[in-house]
């Protein structure tokens, strides 16, 4: 027997019911975001390797260790995007759009990273994000995070916080990193190795390690909201007043980090206390400084992203759309009969299944494990009258109609 091939590890197929949860969670996105503005974009999923590196940085586990990074046939060094604000940034300059007004993008789409899979991580999972370019005010990150709290509540989905921080700007960071640094260095050997090596590259992301006696040790840790400069604590007051007045209910954490040098003042995230490990469904923050760092003029911008999956986690079961009628065929003499039949109620705008001939017990046996509410019976007599039979499985009731009365009746009991 030859080899079955398996899906690659951390890599999952959508099936149907995942699908379905899928779409629920889009549409719920698309509506929302129209209502606040957004408009939709579809980017590349390839992009040169260069855009991230400068990007996130090389110090990040996403760029130095959970890249699908290759050599392209022409020698060009090219990856699968781990995440979708430098390609969108790319594309916002690749388009010449800094002069046009503030720009409010969403997107939704698969991201690669090869990190250790586990439930709620994977290797290639999709997130639904949105940036916002060319905004400076804590107006709009109120409205950033309204957005993604009015999102999430569409959902209907319970026990999600919001967690808040600032992370200062290139005027206050120095000085508390210093500190941050001088903490760090005290505790080094109730670090884990990972922590020692960023308290001299990237420290802040050490208030994010996910290892619980590196957390211990962080107790008393200096914190970035108590040393804001009096411009970024305008804008925190400002953040917090806005929320408070549109009654998103929220928490400070000093802990949330985004880590990167172009991440500043608001960083947030929601999570739920229901995956473990990988509660973070959404994140995102203020980037000023990633345009010019591509490259642009100076812009600043907002954004977030939410990972499709845990939320789907989140999600009770979705049911399919059941088909309105069965098409069952008496004979072989009315085998295109029935398909014409089939082919005006699905015109009428019917969901319609053919059962596929053979037996009326067998045909019967099917319409009935796929649920539907009506059964068309269409006979050598049918094809006569140019008629056929419908059956209510409901209750039992049975009508010779004209096609055009079928159609009215299934759409009228089973509305769409
Ligand atoms: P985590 O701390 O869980 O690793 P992150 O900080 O790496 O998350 P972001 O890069 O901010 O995550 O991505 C935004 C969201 O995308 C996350 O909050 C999460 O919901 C989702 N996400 C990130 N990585 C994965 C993954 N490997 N598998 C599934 N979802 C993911
Ligand atoms: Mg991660």
């Amino acid at each position: 027997m030859s080899e079955q091939f398996r899906s690659i590890r951390g890599i999952h197929d959508g099936l149907p019911a995942d699908v379905r949860r899928w779409r629920y969670i889009e549409d719920a996105a698309q509506r929302v975001f129209a209502r606040y503005g957004f408009s939709e974009v579809r980017l590349p999923v390839l992009e040169p390797t260069g855009l991230f590196i400068r990007s996130i940085g090389s110090d990040t586990d996403i760029v130095s260790k959970e890249m699908y990074r290759f050599e392209d046939q022409g020698g060009d060094d090219i990856c699968l995007r781990p995440e979708g604000t430098a390609g969108s940034v790319r594309a916002y300059l690749q388009a010449g759009l800094t002069r046009s007004g503030s720009q409010r993008w969403f997107y939704i789409g698969p991201m690669f990273r090869r990190e250790r899979p586990q439930k709620g991580r994977l290797r290639q999972f999709q997130q639904i994000g949105a940036e916002w370019f060319g905004v400076s005010g804590p107006v709009e990150d109120v409205e950033a995070l309204a957005m993604a709290h009015a999102f999430l509540n569409e959902l209907g989905i319970a026990d999600l916080s919001l967690e808040i921080n600032s992370l200062g700007c290139p005027a206050c960071r120095p000085a508390y990193r210093e500190k941050l640094v001088a903490y760090l260095q005290a505790r080094r050997q109730s670090l884990c190795d990972t922590c020692n090596t960023r308290i001299e590259k990237n420290p802040l992301r050490v208030l994010d390690c996910k290892v619980e006696s590196c957390q211990a040790q962080l107790t008393d840790a200096p914190e970035m909201v108590s040393h804001l400069c009096s411009d970024c604590q305008t804008h925190f007051d400002a953040l917090i007043a806005g929320l408070e007045a549109l009654k998103i209910p929220y928490r400070i954490n000093p802990r949330i980090v985004r880590g990167l040098d172009y991440y500043n003042r608001t960083a947030f995230e929601i999570v739920t206390g229901k995956l473990g490990a990988q509660g973070t469904v959404l994140a995102g923050g203020r980037y000023d400084g990633l345009i010019e760092e591509q490259g642009g003029p100076s812009t600043p911008a907002i954004g977030f992203a939410a990972g499709l999956e845990r939320l789907a986690m989140l999600l009770p079961d979705i049911p399919g759309v059941q088909p309105d009628v069965a098409i069952v065929a008496i004979g072989e003499s009315v085998r295109v009969y029935a398909l014409k039949i089939a082919n005006q109620l699905r015109r009428g705008g019917c969901r319609v299944i053919h059962c596929g001939g053979g037996s009326a017990k067998r045909q019967f046996k099917l319409a009935d494990r796929e649920q539907v509410r009506f059964v068309a019976v269409v006979g050598e007599d049918e094809m006569k009258s140019e008629m056929l039979r419908l059956k209510d499985m409901q209750s039992g009731e049975q009508t010779d109609i004209p096609v055009q009365d079928a159609i009215v009746c299934c759409k009228r009991m089973t509305p769409s």
